[in-house]
């Protein structure tokens, strides 16, 4: 753990806090409680239903950092404990979310809930206890592209005046309501937007994150190994799945819309910045993405499928992908972002950071850790009953 000579951005010292940690259980709520253990003195309340991606942080008691981190297992939907563990805390950092693209048209109602409805609660306790709040809201917010109303051969299309997505200026542009892929963008605006008011109206002290795809171990599930076999995960483990079962990747109406992945640990360094230099977070929100990192999805398919050669030695498959149309995959409401490149010149200015590592290197040590963790589970689970 580092010691108590810690500066700020600014050289002052950074004083130990306690952080009250909603959703810590989840795959950024993982690495960051697994930094915060392991590079700062501070202290973690980690709330959630689940705890499995932190039993590593948790036990044994003997762990370096045993008395700084305590698990409260509990549903902020239904617990009379949350505000008493708000009070407990200098500051709360709110993850917890559904926010799987399978649920927004399929689960509009929860999806909603619990985006918007259930965070209610958290930006009251905080407005009213004077605790400073940091909120995970989306880089969906942004919605579609300028751009992608262009007719398809407007040079504009290239201007990044059209597409390149900036906190303080860029509009919200959703579908319609018949497309519910849209509530959870929507849930995630307006939350966004009460918080802001909770701020100008109320004196809160906020700092709002609009993640981009940020990728890495730990993210979400394997269907049929540690999910339901139901069950579709975000693109990264979606795509970790098929490859893993020898299958080709899926592109959903052929993988032409385009992203910009983030290495999971580029990004925790972005959040303990703003953690730790609340006078140069505080009333900002801040994209945190990899604009050198886009790729189409078909792209992103191709190059996951030669990294997972690399790494396994074992040879692709003669067709590693397949077309598959939006409603098969994902059913009726779904919809998609075209593109989405951050500017990055909030985060810059006010925490100087940048992000570090290519697709290429973070999709390599993240298949290392797919396989290394799953390779087994799955062949087992695949491996044919013996005669009897
Ligand atoms: P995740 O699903 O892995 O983690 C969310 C955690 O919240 C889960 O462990 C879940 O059990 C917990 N949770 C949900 N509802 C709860 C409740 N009612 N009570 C207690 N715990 C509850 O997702 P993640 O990728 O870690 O995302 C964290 C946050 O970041 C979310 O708000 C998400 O919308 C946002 N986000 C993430 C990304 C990304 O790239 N990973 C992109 C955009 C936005
Ligand atoms: N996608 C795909 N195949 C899959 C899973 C996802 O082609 O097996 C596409 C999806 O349609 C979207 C992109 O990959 O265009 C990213 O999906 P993700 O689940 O990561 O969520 P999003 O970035 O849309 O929030």
């Amino acid at each position: 753990m580092a010691s108590g000579n810690r500066v700020d951005l600014d050289g002052n010292p950074i004083k130990p806090i306690t952080i009250c940690m909603i959703g810590a259980g989840g795959f950024i709520g993982s690495h960051l409680c697994e930094k915060l253990m392991a590079e700062t003195p501070h202290k973690v309340l980690a709330l959630d239903v689940y705890n499995d991606k932190i039993k590593h942080l948790l036990e044994p008691d003997s762990l370096p950092w045993a008395d700084r981190i305590q698990f409260h297992r509990l549903n902020i939907k239904n617990d009379s404990r949350l505000e008493s563990l708000i009070r407990m805390a200098d500051l709360t950092i709110n993850l917890a979310a559904i926010c799987t693209p399978a649920d927004y048209n399929t689960r509009p109602l929860d999806t909603i809930y619990s985006n918007f409805i259930d965070a209610i609660p958290v930006v009251k306790y905080c407005s009213g206890n004077n605790k400073r709040l940091i909120h995970f809201s989306t880089c969906e917010v942004y919605g579609k592209t300028i751009g992608s109303f262009l007719p398809k051969d407007s040079p504009l299309r290239q201007d990044p005046a059209y597409y390149v997505l900036s906190e303080d200026s860029s509009p919200c542009i959703f579908g319609p309501i018949e497309k519910q892929r849209w509530s959870y963008a929507c849930a995630k605006q307006l939350i966004e937007r009460l918080i802001y008011a909770e701020g100008a109206e109320n004196g809160l002290d906020f700092t709002i994150v609009r993640p981009f795809n940020w990728i890495g171990p730990r993210m979400d599930f394997i269907p049929g190994i540690d999910g339901p076999s139901e069950g579709v995960p975000r693109v990264l483990a979606c795509f970790s799945n098929n490859l893993l079962r020898h299958e080709p990747l899926k592109l959903v109406d052929g993988g032409q819309s385009q992203r910009t992945f983030i290495y999971i640990k580029d990004a925790i360094e972005a959040v303990l910045l703003m953690i730790e230099n609340p006078a140069r977070a505080n009333g900002h929100i801040f994209n945190v993405g990899n604009p050198n990192n886009e790729v189409t999805v078909k792209q992103l398919a191709e190059m996951m499928t030669e990294v997972y050669a690399k790494v396994t030695g074992e040879p692709s498959l003669e067709k590693p992908t397949i077309d598959v149309s939006s409603e098969e995959f994902y059913g009726v409401g779904y919809d998609d972002s075209d593109k989405r490149i951050p500017d990055m010149t909030i985060i810059n200015k006010q925490l100087g950071w940048n992000p570090k590592t290519s697709l290429w290197d973070l999709l390599e040590s993240t298949l290392t850790y797919q396989h290394r963790t799953y390779a087994e589970a799955i062949k087992q689970a695949t491996a044919k009953p013996a005669a009897s």
